[in-house]
């Protein structure tokens, strides 16, 4: 039974090089794909991994209707045993319905891959629009790490070094705007509610400010004292970190 699969993740959790993975399985068997991908980082018409990988791909540019762009390749003669998806999020809802109807119309496997939320823990519209209509979900095994150690479950954006929740939801690359630094990093749930990139815990932890001073040795009970010593340093940056945060808001 002919399947629609939205394998997601963070960024960062191998999503693109098991697409290619997925298809370099496939074709050793002789059987053939259509890759759809859109604003890939190696450019248009690309799939690319971070570990170096690239293959062709279609770019699924606004407005281009996936569906259609099947049926034409099959009735030219082509060959289309399944259909893979890169960097889904992007696409438009109704683009995904049209990966749906060629599950259900063409008898083929489409396994589409993408982030779920943004970097402000919103869904993407083409994301939703996978989890409403898939046949299956799968969460990536392979998973990304916060700087703290944590799974990473969410998209930090940062502006020159610093970490934003507001803006558009898509950025792309502009060269003719260099200044808008514009990075992503994954975080814990936890660090991206409290904004703390990796950046932003080293300047922390090389501030001499907030460099925890055993305060957990000074006036608190006995009880208190020895639950609170040995996670204590990390506390008492955490909260160091919390004001800051208060005071600039
Ligand atoms: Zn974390």
């Amino acid at each position: 039974m002919p399947e629609l699969v939205f394998f997601s993740g963070t960024m960062d959790c191998g999503k693109s090089t098991l697409a290619l993975q997925i298809g370099h399985n496939r074709s050793a068997r002789g059987l053939q794909g259509v890759i759809f991908t859109r604003d890939d980082r190696a450019g248009e018409g690309k799939l690319s991994s971070r570990l170096g990988l690239v293959t062709e791909a279609v770019e699924a540019g606004p407005g281009r209707d996936l569906y259609g762009y099947v049926v034409e390749q099959l009735s030219r003669g082509g060959k289309v045993d399944y259909v893979i998806v890169d960097e889904a999020q992007f696409l438009a809802p109704e683009q995904i319905d049209q990966l749906a109807r060629i599950v259900d119309d063409l008898d083929l496997d489409v396994f589409a891959f993408g982030i779920t939320t943004d970097f402000r823990t919103r869904l993407f519209p083409g994301s939703q629009r996978l989890i409403e209509l898939a046949d299956r979900l799968e969460t990536l095994q392979v998973e990304a790490m916060c700087w703290c150690g944590a799974r990473a479950t969410h998209n930090a954006r940062t502006v020159g070094g610093e970490m934003v929740v507001e803006g558009e939801q898509v950025v792309v690359g502009d060269v003719n705007r260099p200044t808008e630094d514009v990075g992503y990093e994954v975080l814990c749930r936890r660090h991206h509610r409290r904004r703390m990139t990796s950046a932003a815990a080293r300047a922390v932890a090389l501030s001499p400010d907030v460099l925890p001073v055993a305060s957990g040795d000074v006036g608190f009970g006995d009880g208190v004292s020895s639950k609170g010593l040995p996670g204590g340093a990390t506390e008492c940056l955490e909260a160091d970190v919390v004001e800051v945060d208060d005071v600039a808001a």
